[in-house]
């Protein structure tokens, strides 16, 4: 058995943390790997166990899922989020949801209640209201720093990033538009992410789950890496993998996918297919890591940013949570 979570990647420097902050994430790490071990524990599946512990995360304010999530452009809150169990290859996901308190819960519903794999936009919340999922008001998902970065992303003029300091993006419309689309690469504040589970159950089962609020200051219904299953968020019978970062690179390279495809088709260690995943989003420009777990219970959490908010819970219960580099 094993579980891993991570709560985002990018620009996390020990110089910019206090420790009182550095106590609340830590604390809200903490508290979610605890709920999705008890399942674990108790007999449960990694699906369970994934989706518990992301909706713990979305819970907790501090990180950009669920409550706490990062402004649009015109002040929406809109969230993206997946769920995959790789035992079955079934997937569920939602994109730009709006006052829902625990998207990786819809995303859930998704993949046990339509044919579908992906709701997006007003459908998504019209299935979410069809299906009784209790809407909760903006008030709910308010919070003031991701206000305040959301008016100095605007003042710069640049879609930012919840963490990362990776070169801007610079394809397609994005390169074209002169109105504040094209990403820019002035640091940014805050650093503080999405979040994500990976698990193996008693029975070698595999789940994965991701869940966002995307980027500050993004615009006309932006999609990232988290609910594109392959991109940000993929399970199969090899492996377990959700990713954090700059979705766009996430989408360009199918990260998620490609950890498993190097175990696969390489036959590669899950360490081994997982650096070289995230060595190949370097080649690209991409920022960011993933946290990945294989049919064994091995875990690994690879990142190429400054830091990532991450933690792995072994059989026995000892904890691990780690912020920046270790080495
Ligand atoms: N990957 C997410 C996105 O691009 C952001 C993040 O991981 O912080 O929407």
């Amino acid at each position: 058995m094993a579980l891993a979570i991570h709560g985002g990647a990018g620009t996390i420097l020990r110089s910019q943390m206090t420790p009182d902050l550095e106590r609340e994430y830590r604390g809200g790490l903490e508290t979610a790997l605890k709920a999705g071990w008890a399942i674990l524990e108790s007999g449960g599946s990694s699906l369970d166990a994934v989706e518990r512990a992301v909706i713990s995360l979305e819970d907790f304010p501090l990180f950009n899922a669920g409550r706490g999530s990062v402004f649009t452009h015109a002040g929406e809150q809109e969230m993206d989020a997946a769920i995959m169990d790789g035992n079955n290859l079934r997937a569920g996901a939602v994109a730009f949801v709006k006052n829902i308190k625990n998207p990786v819960g819809l995303a859930r519903l998704v993949m046990e209640r339509t044919e579908h794999v992906l709701l997006a936009g007003e459908g998504a919340n019209q299935f979410a209201e069809q299906i009784g999922v209790k809407a909760e008001p903006d008030e709910y998902f308010f919070t003031e720093h991701r206000w305040l970065q959301l008016q100095e992303a605007i003042a710069e003029g640049r879609v930012q990033l919840d963490h990362a300091n990776s070169p801007p993006y610079e394809g397609g419309v994005a390169a074209a538009s002169a109105d504040g689309v094209v990403l820019s690469d002035a640091p940014p504040r805050k650093p503080i992410g999405t979040v994500g589970a990976v698990a193996c159950d008693k029975n070698g089962h595999l789940a994965a789950a991701t869940s966002t609020g995307g980027m500050t200051n993004k615009k006309f219904g932006r999609i990232g890496d988290t609910a594109i299953i392959g991109s940000g968020t993929y399970a199969d019978q090899t492996c377990a993998v959700s990713c954090t970062g700059h979705g766009e690179y996430f989408m360009l390279a199918a990260t998620a996918f490609d950890v498993a495809a190097r175990m696969k088709y390489k036959s590669l260690s899950l360490e081994a297919a997982a650096q070289e995943a995230v060595d190949y989003l370097t080649t690209i420009n991409g920022e960011g890591g993933l946290i990945a777990v294989d049919t064994s219970g091995k875990v690994t959490l690879p990142f190429n940013s400054d830091g990532m908010y991450r933690g792995s819970i072994a059989p026995g219960g000892a904890i691990e949570i780690e912020i920046y580099k270790t080495q």
